[in-house]
């Protein structure tokens, strides 16, 4: 499959979960990858090895995507590595559920942070590097932006404000052809999840399943798919959409 021949990707928080399918399958389909990571630095390298492993191509940086200097160094050493930029995920997550109670003013910081800002802040380095030849951004929502969660008001928060950049930002940079989408997944098993206590087999999983048309939780794999389709020319006429990725959970 080459899908994404002679594309470069950077995928943000790409160390674990949904961020390292994703770069797992751009990589498959012929992409060069930029795996982001900011603490997992052994999971990361071991993605990079998968890849690698796959006769694929990519590197691990670190950075903070909230740190303006840190991403400023993320696109720098992707132009170093790879020559430019043709694709972005926006996959970094900082969870922060908690009850209305539970919310700090540090905690609040934190989560609009690294899922409002950090996405700002690498559009921003990304349209540098896509220059005149446009460029691909999808930044990975939460069906939860559209449906919040009880004891997650503020990710569920950040998540909107993440879907009107996608919305506003599609109209704004389409006549600089870069598309804007975003992806809505639904309950997925991954690292992050399960330290939030959707384990296998425990009540949060039961209920999310039982919400759940197709009537399991997702795989990282679900969302990496439908992430190569919208960075692929399969969707070259498709900006501004936010896809439900969620085995019908999230039905809009
Ligand atoms: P995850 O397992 O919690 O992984 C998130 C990654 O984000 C971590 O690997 C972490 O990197 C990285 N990260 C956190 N802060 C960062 C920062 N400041 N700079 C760079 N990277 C940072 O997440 P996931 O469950 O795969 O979720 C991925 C995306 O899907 C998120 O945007 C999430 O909101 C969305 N989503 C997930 C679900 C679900 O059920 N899993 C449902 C709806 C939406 P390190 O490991 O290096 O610390």
């Amino acid at each position: 499959m080459s899908r994404l021949k002679n594309k470069v990707a950077v995928v943000t928080g790409a160390a674990k979960g949904i961020g390292a399918a994703i770069a797992k399958h751009f990589a498959a389909e012929g992409a060069k990858v930029v795996i982001n990571y900011v603490s997992s630095k052994e999971a990361a390298e071991q993605v990079v090895k998968a890849i690698t492993d796959n006769g694929g191509i990519a590197i691990a940086v670190q950075a903070d995507v909230s740190n303006e200097a840190d991403v400023t160094r993320l696109f720098e050493e992707t132009a170093k590595a790879f020559g430019g930029l043709n694709i972005l995920v926006n996959n970094a997550v900082a969870q922060g559920y908690a009850p209305i109670e539970g919310i700090s003013v540090a905690g609040f910081h934190q989560s609009f942070n690294v899922n409002v800002l950090g996405p700002i802040l690498t559009i921003q380095a990304a349209l540098k590097l896509f220059g005149d030849k446009g460029g691909n951004i999808i930044n990975i929502s939460s069906g939860a932006s559209k449906m919040p969660l009880p004891g997650a008001s503020l990710y569920s928060a950040t998540k909107a404000a993440l879907d009107a950049f996608t919305i506003a930002l599609a109209k704004e940079l389409g006549v600089k052809s870069v598309r804007v989408n975003s992806i809505l997944p639904g309950a997925t098993e991954t690292e992050g999840a399960t330290e939030a206590g959707v384990t296998a087999g425990s009540d949060y999983e039961k209920m999310f399943i039982e919400k759940t048309p197709l009537g399991r939780r997702g795989q990282p794999e679900d969302i990496a798919k439908a992430a190569v389709f919208l960075a692929s020319d399969d969707a070259a006429w498709i900006t501004g959409e936010q896809i439900s990725v969620s085995g019908g959970m999230y039905g809009f």
